[in-house]
């Protein structure tokens, strides 16, 4: 049985990725400091034999007993308001937790796969973004905590791939919604899905002209789980190319929800990028990947799943 760690496994992408390696036959290791994640996403794995749980924060050492065949390490804080809640660990584990995880691949000689993200573009001036265009990013700005980690990340892991000649892949994630973000960490989605029920106005932010490209949680693990198996060590964009404005995302959320609330406009947080769209053609030609759940199918299961939620969940006020 292949052994796979995956770190931020209690979180969003980390939980849905254990799911499908343990469909997929491997033994999985699941590793997370709650810091934004959330046990009740891989609960239902807890009792199960090839599923175990180390509750461990990765920017300390990391040890692992046994073999391991896969390192995806996906432990970050990922939300603009998580991560200017807590700058100092989003750095400390893009950074010291990717070198401890690297260092672990080595001494097992395993493959690592790294989350990285459409924030290495930063506000792009590239439009849509390939993956040869090097970012328009602001170091010392508030987003800079994050889209600096994650640049960091990438040099570091393509070092230890050149210098070591360790087994290294790099997905550049586009914005990805589905079951199990939390509700209230600040994200569009969950933002406008959670203000609609509680029976609030929407809040745009600046005149919500600005572009995102929403993918799909299956998709997205789809992509991931290609990349990994594939042989392409340089970063690859996963993310779902249909663009759509903040404005034009509030109406349909309004229209998916039936909510009488209205459109609101709060001021653009600084150094939001304006536009966001991924170019997949590498994507489709190295892993013939490419999504396969449109927007409408997607908000609805994922419109589902927060309507589920208990009232407490529901009005429960993170920021
Ligand atoms: P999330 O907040 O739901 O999950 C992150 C998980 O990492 C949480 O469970 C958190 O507790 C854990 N974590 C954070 N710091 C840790 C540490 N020091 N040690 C151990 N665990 C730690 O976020 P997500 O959306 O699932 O994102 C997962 C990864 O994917 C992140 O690396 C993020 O940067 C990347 N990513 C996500 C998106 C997206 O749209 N969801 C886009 C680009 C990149
Ligand atoms: N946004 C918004 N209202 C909200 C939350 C976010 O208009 O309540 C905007 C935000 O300014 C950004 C876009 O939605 O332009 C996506 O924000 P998110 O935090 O989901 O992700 P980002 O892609 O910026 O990391």
């Amino acid at each position: 049985m292949k052994r796979v760690l995956v770190t931020g496994a209690a979180g969003f992408l980390g939980s849905h990725l254990c799911d499908r390696f343990i469909k997929e036959g491997f033994y999985v290791i699941g590793m997370d400091n709650l810091i934004t994640g959330n046990m009740e996403n891989i609960e239902h794995l807890m009792p199960l034999e090839n599923f175990e749980f180390y509750h461990q924060d990765v920017s300390k050492y990391v040890h692992i007993p046994g073999n391991l065949d896969y390192i995806l390490h996906f432990a970050s804080p990922a939300s603009p308001i998580d991560y200017l809640k807590i700058p100092i660990q989003t750095l400390k584990v893009g950074s010291l937790g990717t070198h401890n995880l690297l260092g672990l691949a080595r001494a097992k000689n395993a493959r690592m796969l790294i989350a990285s993200t459409s924030e290495v573009y930063g506000d792009p001036l590239v439009h849509p973004q390939t993956e040869e265009y090097y970012g328009n990013v602001n170091p010392i700005g508030p987003r800079g905590v994050y889209d600096e980690a994650k640049r960091f990340q990438e040099a570091m892991t393509m070092a230890y791939h050149t210098f070591h000649g360790l087994e290294t892949r790099i997905v550049r994630i586009f914005n990805t919604y589905g079951p199990r973000m939390r509700l209230n960490d600040g994200r569009v989605l969950p933002a406008f899905i959670g203000q609609a029920l509680r029976g609030e106005d929407l809040t745009v932010f600046g005149d919500g002209s600005q572009t995102r490209s929403f993918c799909y949680v299956d998709d997205q693990v789809e992509g991931i789980f290609r990349l990994l198996m594939s042989d392409y060590p340089y970063p690859v964009n996963i993310g779902n190319p249909d663009e759509i404005t903040i404005a034009q995302f509030a109406e349909e959320i309004i229209s998916l929800t039936g909510t009488s609330q209205k459109v609101i406009y709060k001021p653009l947080p600084k150094d939001d990028p304006m536009q966001r769209k991924p170019d997949i053609t590498k994507a489709r030609e190295i892993l013939g990947w490419e999504p396969k759940v449109g927007r409408s199918e997607g908000l609805k299961i994922t419109y589902d799943y927060f309507k589920s939620l208990s009232i407490e969940k529901l009005h429960k006020k993170e920021h």
